[in-house]
Order: structure tokens, then sequence, then C-alpha cells
């Protein structure tokens, strides 16, 4: 990495008004780069008094911004799109230094936000109105109109690309937009907020407050905030969409998952393997499109052993990157140690795996466990690391029993090279994102993101056409003209 340390703040600032301002709250936390347990920063965690600064401004900032007529407002995307591609390495080595990713990942990343933004751009050709002249000399309008001062809560995980699902299109849409991410990675967050500015956005439209629980609760409670977008674990998705739902907000929220893949006896081995190994390494397993469970149904004995051959030759801290925080070292290992004193075949072991990264990084190798009974915790909870659990079953429809009976429903794969046992998957399995023959089956844009049930509380997908139903309010106007008005001036 090339990144110069001192081009970064030492004490996070928050983004208020177009500036940065160092939160006076005596709260404050150590900011870790995850690759070699050095603190990079401290975080002051924010009160409910800086909260009301920023919406102040904000709420100041949007009434001029929702006046922008919409084609000029995506002329701030056009260019931050543009800076985003010339600054992409930039802001990548930011993310893998506070997140711990490889940079090839953090780069990744980064090109999804800027698809993102991209699809922002084309706001003027999504949100045009309807007209129809519903009885004679009456019309019906439908127009949209911005939320306002709108909010979006996000986690460690992305720290560039999951505020690039939600700040891009809410501002477009007219919105004055609050962000407020993982107090373990608040880096990227002010990068992109400085690079909005130089993209000649309106101060107070992009603000970003830094901190933990009490802001989040702050902003759940303040009412000058109409909207609030959440992305992360689920216990906290389900809190954010009862106290901000409570309060008359739009609330979505988005949780953790536990992601099947099947694997059926006629899949191709070699991809299948390759494909595998991918979804459950990458981002070392903490992303909530990782690959949790492998179902195997009936002999399919040699595409797992080459997923192990392949898993085995997986070096931390070259081929795959660190996991967050000591803590969530130790959770993970724990689920691990627990399963192989229940027994369970630990087919490849993370806790003694070769690291080639910092001694202090907080690195684990890619781990395989096998003859997980389906009830079993690693077949259940969300481990949020790179584990791979398998689950022997003799049939398809057992596989996909296994698969709907688990309470999130982010995404789910089969492997096959049949087209139509892929459909027969496809139509029952039940989660918001399928894979065929994809064990990351995270969709495209203007494809849209988004699961159900545990992963997702709320209507509608996080991007996508469903996000600008999100970001935006629509009003019907129903007029009537008539032609005694008619002024003798007009011909
Ligand atoms: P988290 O839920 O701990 O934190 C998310 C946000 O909530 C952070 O900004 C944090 O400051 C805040 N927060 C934490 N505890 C809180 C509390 N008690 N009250 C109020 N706010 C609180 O999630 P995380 O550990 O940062 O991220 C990992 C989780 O996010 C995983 O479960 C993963 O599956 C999920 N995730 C889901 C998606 C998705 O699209 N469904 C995408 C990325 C990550």
């Amino acid at each position: 990495m090339t990144i110069d340390l001192s081009t970064l703040p030492a004490v996070v600032p928050n983004w208020v008004a177009g500036k940065a301002v160092v939160s006076a709250s005596p709260r404050r936390l150590p900011v870790h780069a995850p690759a070699t347990g050095k603190v990079i920063a401290e975080v002051p965690l924010s009160s409910a008094a800086d909260l009301d600064a920023i919406v102040e401004a904000a709420t100041v900032a949007q009434r001029a911004w929702a006046h922008v007529p919409v084609k000029e407002r995506v002329q701030v995307l056009f260019r931050f799109k543009a800076m985003l591609e010339e600054r992409l390495d930039e802001l990548a080595e930011v993310c893998s230094l506070e997140n711990g990713k490889t940079l090839p990942e953090s780069r990744a990343s980064v090109a999804k936000g800027i698809e993102c933004a991209e699809f922002a751009t084309s706001l003027p050709q999504l949100v045009a109105g309807r007209v129809l002249e519903v009885s004679r000399g009456v019309e019906c309008q439908s127009a949209r109109h911005p939320v306002g001062v709108v909010a979006g809560i996000t986690p460690f995980n992305f720290p560039a690309m999951v505020p690039m699902w939600l700040f891009p299109l809410a501002i477009a849409c007219g919105n004055a937009f609050i962000l407020k991410p993982s107090e373990m990675t608040p880096l990227c967050s002010i990068e992109m907020a400085k690079m909005m500015k130089e993209c000649g956005l309106p101060d107070g439209v992009l603000s970003v407050v830094n901190g933990d629980r009490e802001i989040v609760e702050a902003i759940c409670d303040h009412p000058g905030i109409k909207g609030v977008s959440f992305v992360g674990s689920t216990k906290v998705a389900k809190l954010v969409y009862a106290r901000a739902g409570a309060k008359g907000k739009k609330v979505r929220a988005l949780g953790g998952a536990k992601n099947h893949l099947v694997v059926v006896p006629d899949a191709d081995p070699e991809m299948t393997a390759t494909n595998i190994l991918a979804s459950f390494t990458g981002c070392a397993g903490q992303r909530c499109m990782a690959a949790s469970v492998v179902v195997a149904v009936g002999d399919v004995q040699p595409i797992l052993d080459r997923v192990a051959e392949l898993a085995r030759a997986i070096v931390p801290g070259r081929d795959m990157g660190a996991i967050i925080s000591p803590a969530a070292h130790q959770r993970i290992s724990g689920y691990i140690d627990r399963a192989e004193k229940q027994g369970l075949k630990i087919v490849v072991d993370g806790r003694k795996a070769k690291s080639e990264g910092d001694p202090n990084g907080s690195f684990l190798g890619p781990t395989i466990i096998d003859g997980t009974p389906p009830e079993h915790e690693c077949a259940c909870d969300e481990i949020f690391g790179p584990v791979l659990n398998i689950v022997r079953v003799k049939t398809l429809d057992e596989a996909l029993a296994i698969e709907n009976a688990n309470p999130y429903g982010n995404a789910a794969a089969i492997y096959t090279t049949s087209g139509g046992v892929a459909h027969y998957f496809a139509e029952r399995a039940n989660a918001g994102m399928i894979g065929i023959n994809i064990g990351v089956p995270v969709p495209r844009e203007p494809f849209a993101f988004g699961g159900w049930f545990d992963s997702k509380f709320g209507d509608g997908d996080i991007t996508g056409e469903q996000a600008i139903d999100f970001w935006m309010n629509t009003k019907k106007i129903t007029t009537k003209w008539s032609d005694k008005h008619r002024s003798n001036w007009m011909s």
C-alpha cells in the first residue's frame, strides 16, 4: 500500500455544512487497522447535540436542493462518478486500511459504488411523472418529491460501497443525506464527503456524523429526519426499524444472512469448487452474501475435496484479508472450537493456518466443517467469517427444505449443469437473491439489492428503482380548468 497516513485525519471529524468539525464529545474510540493491529485514528462518538446542528444545516440546504432541477442535480453525480474512477485506488487504499480487505477486494467494492453513482445519474430518465385526463376537463398528475432530510446507517464490512448504495441516489432524488458510518470504519465516509463537495455539491446536502448506538438512537428519534435506511446485523436492523418506524419515519433496514449453496451431483466440478471457495473466503467471509453452508446433495465428494484442497492453499495476509477485530476473531474461532469439541469434522482448520500478514494483524484462515447437523449453531448462526459448513442430504427437496427453514433470506445458490434443476431451485428457494452457478449473486445495477425475511425489514430493495420509491414521495395533483376562466387577452 502506498497510502500516506498523514493525509488522513488523526481525529475523525464529522462533516457539517461542508466542513470538517470535530465533535466535542468526550467519548472516543480508537480506529484500528485490522491487518496490523495499529491504531490509525481516533473517532469521537457524537452526541444528540452534534446531530441537532447537522439536521439544522441539512434542513436549510435541502429546501434549496429540492428546487434544483433533477437534470442539474445529477451533474454533481456525473462529476462524482468521474472522480471515483480517477481516485479509485486512493479510496480503495483507505478502505483496505480501515477494514482489512485485500486491495483487489476494496477496488471491486469502489467499482460497485461507481455503478451506483452511475445509476443515480440516470434519475431524470426514471422519475418523470404521469398525467391523464381522468374525466372531461379534469386532469390527474402524479409527481415525485424528495422525502426531505434522510439518514443512512452503515456497517463496517463495506466502508465505501454500502454508503454508495445510499447517498448518490438519495441526493440525486433531492434529499439532504446524513451518513452514520460504522465507528470501526469511519474514514472512507469522510473522504467521500470531501469528494462530493469538490464535485460541486452544496454544503449541507451531505453530512457525516460519527458515533455508536447513542447517535443511531438520536437519528431514529429526530423529528427533522424523515427517512432512515439501515444496513447491518439483524439484531440492530430490527431495533432501528421499530424505533424509527414508531416515530413515523420511512424505514428500510437490511440485516444479516445465512446463505446456502446447494451442490448437486451433475455440477461442473472445477467451476463449482473455485466458486464456492471465492464465495466463503472473499472479504474473509465478512459479507452478507458470503457462502456459509454448502448443502451437499448425494455424492459430490470430489467437489468438496477440491474445495478443501484450494482452501488449504490460501494464505491469510496474502490471498485473504483480515478479520475486523480481535473480538470478532475470537467469536468466529469460538464456533470452530465448539464444533470440534462436539465431534464435528474440521476438514480445514483456519486457526492453524500459516499467515503472511503482520503478526499483530487479525488473521484467520479458511475453515471447513463437515457433517454439520442442520440444527447446529454453525449451520444456523451468521458466523461472519471464513467458515464453511457442509450439511449432507440425499435429495434436492431436502436441501431446499433446509435452505427455506432458515430465518434469513438474503442469498441462495445452486450448482448444476441442468437447466431444469436450476429452474426448479430458483422457483422454490426462499431468498431475495438467487445464484445459478454463482456463489455471490449480487445483482448488478439496474437490478436491485435486497433480501427477504430476517435479512430485510421494510418494503423494497435498497438500490435500483425501488430505492427511488424509498427516497421520494409521490404527490397526486388533480386539476380542473374551465373555458369560462379564459381571459380575453388570449386568442
Ligand atoms: P452492526 O449491526 O453491528 O452495525 C451496523 C450499524 O449499526 C453501525 O453503524 C453501528 O454503529 C450501529 N449499531 C451497532 N449496534 C447498535 C445498537 N445496539 N443500537 C443502535 N445502533 C447500533 O453490523 P456490523 O457488525 O457493522 O456489520 C456486519 C453485519 O451487517 C452483518 O450481520 C452483515 O450480514 C450485515 N450486512 C448486511 C448487508 C445486507 O445488505 N443485508 C450488507 C452488509 C452487511
